[in-house]
């Protein structure tokens, strides 16, 4: 078993990574056009893109919008402490360097339920005593929140980002996904934000439920959700300006003539903040 505080062991032994199972964080990383996924991805990412031709730049957009969210909680709010449940693999501007190029003492706390992304991630994520990536899953929020390394970096006294960016759709509606948020929303100070992105069938059902199909098919459980669901989401948070929005679309420094159609993205998300 990996060592629960640090995961290091899967740097030695490459142990749990399940690498012939297609998986949501190598998939993305395939989206992305990065190196570190393996065959089984590349399928099952190729099927989804097959039914929805448009999704890596739907990916693209979604981490453009992570990037965007990010400066704005650093440039809009002073919040210097991160919580990122789904981090990813490490890509290009992961948090902790959007974060700090903006405000150098921003802490980062990355958390991932994919040993892969702990093995990747502690190269790049966890480069200094300011960030760290702790193994743990969305659906234990009290794990996460409870994990000496989240208390270590995080003063949950003081106003505090959670993000959950393009992980609630790998939640079930059985899991209830508002029971996570509200838990987390329990956990922070007034002034604290949540940050959101989900993929939505809303705008192209055809082809977004077909990508809900691959994913699916690859035992990747994929449940795409409406903005009112979203909505939902951020009970008892204030929606920051400009609302739920197309991620391509939230505050967007893109002419609109040159962005690509919310169909074409079929994702939304939006920042809320704790009264
Ligand atoms: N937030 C990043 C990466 C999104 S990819 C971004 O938006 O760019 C989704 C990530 O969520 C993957 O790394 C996957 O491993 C992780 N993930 C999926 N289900 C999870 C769960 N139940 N708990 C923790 N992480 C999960």
């Amino acid at each position: 078993h990996p060592d629960e505080a640090t995961g290091r062991q899967y740097e030695s032994s490459g142990a749990g990574l399940r690498t012939h199972e297609a998986h949501s964080a190598r998939m993305y990383d395939y989206l992305l056009g990065g190196k570190d996924n393996y065959p089984a991805d590349e399928k099952a990412a190729e099927a989804a893109v097959a039914a929805f031709p448009t999704l890596r730049t739907a990916a693209r957009e979604n981490r453009a919008f992570l990037g965007r969210a990010v400066r704005y909680v650093v440039e809009e709010t002073g919040i210097r402490q991160f919580l990122d449940i789904g981090s990813g693999l490490p890509t290009a501007d992961n948090v902790h360097q959007v974060a700090q190029r903006h405000a150098p003492d921003a802490r980062v706390v990355y958390v991932d339920n994919d040993p892969i992304v702990l093995a990747h991630g502690h190269a790049l994520l966890s480069a200094d005593a300011r960030t760290t990536v702790i193994p743990a899953d969305i659906r234990d929020p009290d794990a996460i929140l409870a994990h000496h390394e989240t208390q270590e970096l995080i003063d949950f006294a003081e106003p505090a980002a959670v993000l959950a960016v393009a992980i609630l759709h790998f939640v079930s509606d059985e899991e209830d996904p508002g029971a996570i948020v509200g838990r987390l929303r329990e956990a922070l100070a007034p002034g604290s934000v949540i940050v959101l992105s989900h993929a939505t069938a809303e705008i192209s059902p055809e082809t977004a439920l077909g990508v809900q199909a691959a994913y699916r098919a690859q035992n990747v459980p994929l449940t795409l959700r409406d903005r009112a669901d979203l909505a939902e989401l951020f009970a008892g948070f204030e929606i920051v300006e400009p609302g739920i929005q197309v991620v391509s679309d939230w505050r967007s420094t893109v002419p609109e003539s040159e962005r690509p159609s919310h169909a074409e993205v079929s994702w939304y998300g939006g920042i809320g903040r704790l009264p």
